[in-house]
């Protein structure tokens, strides 16, 4: 992680309503500043449900708190008649700087594919936030040991038209699926291994300089035990934290560890 600063980001899922979050924030900020958490050197994140990410914002901006946060999905619309959507410029106004785009579970559980992933990618960039790109193999595919091309599969299918400055403002997560909300976290190795994969292809499509700056997220399983071995890794730049990210000590013992 040479010269990348650090992401340690949160994903709530469907957990915490508004004053569930309120009270989880003024704790998190609480036990950072016990901890001296200087943003330039770790930055922290918090992905709440939609309902909950204005009540966030208002602590955050109220006490300027080291703390990013962003949206768990987005409409590929701008606006209109898609009822139970939210459009990126939304998110944008609540002061969102990160969106997460093609979690393995709404690839699962909603019908986003490559494409619908492709132009929710446009719409956080055009928004002017960052996406959060998970990829990852499951079981199936690991078993085969065919994981890196998986997921380097993954990236391209949704990079391939990208521009250079479009690419450089994105972030990637590889969450291999078997180890999301199971307590199997990948070997240090594993997650090192998937991650230079990335880079390297990045590097290969975008150059150099897109590749070097590119922050590289490991998720699945992470805890206050295994995220110091997994950051101590050369192309891992912090996590995406499901599970661990619901408990506000367990969350700032990572943030600490990174
Ligand atoms: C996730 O869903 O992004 C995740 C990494 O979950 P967990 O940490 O619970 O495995």
């Amino acid at each position: 992680a040479v010269n990348r600063i650090p992401l340690v980001a949160g994903n709530w899922k469907m957990n915490f309503n508004h004053l569930e979050a309120t009270y989880f924030v003024q704790k998190f900020a609480w036990l950072l500043r016990d901890a001296h958490v200087d943003p330039r050197t770790c930055e922290v994140a918090l992905m709440p449900s939609f309902t909950s990410i204005r009540s966030v914002q208002v602590l955050v901006e109220a006490d300027d708190l080291p703390i990013k946060y962003g949206a768990q999905s987005v409409s590929v619309t701008s606006q209109g008649a898609f009822t139970g959507d939210v459009s990126a410029d939304m998110l944008a106004a609540l002061g969102c700087s990160y969106v997460i785009v093609g979690h393995s579970e709404r690839r699962k559980y909603h019908p986003e594919d490559d494409a619908n992933i492709v132009d929710q990618v446009r719409a956080v960039l055009a928004a002017g936030m960052r996406p959060i790109l998970c990829v990852g193999e499951s079981y199936e595919e690991r078993k085969q040991g065919i994981e890196l091309d998986f997921a380097v599969g993954q990236v391209r299918d949704v990079t391939r038209d990208l521009s250079v400055e479009e690419a450089t403002k994105l972030l990637i997560a590889y969450e291999p699926v078997w180890a999301i909300g199971t307590g199997m976290v990948a070997t240090p190795q594993s997650a090192q291994d998937a991650a230079k994969a990335i880079r390297d292809d990045i590097r290969e499509t975008f150059g150099d300089e897109t590749a070097t700056s590119l922050r590289i997220l490991y998720g699945g399983s992470v805890t206050s035990k295994n995220a110091s071995q997994l950051i101590t890794q050369p192309d891992v730049d912090g996590f995406l934290v499901g599970g661990a990210s619901l408990h506000a000590e367990e969350l700032a013992k990572i943030v600490r560890l990174v």
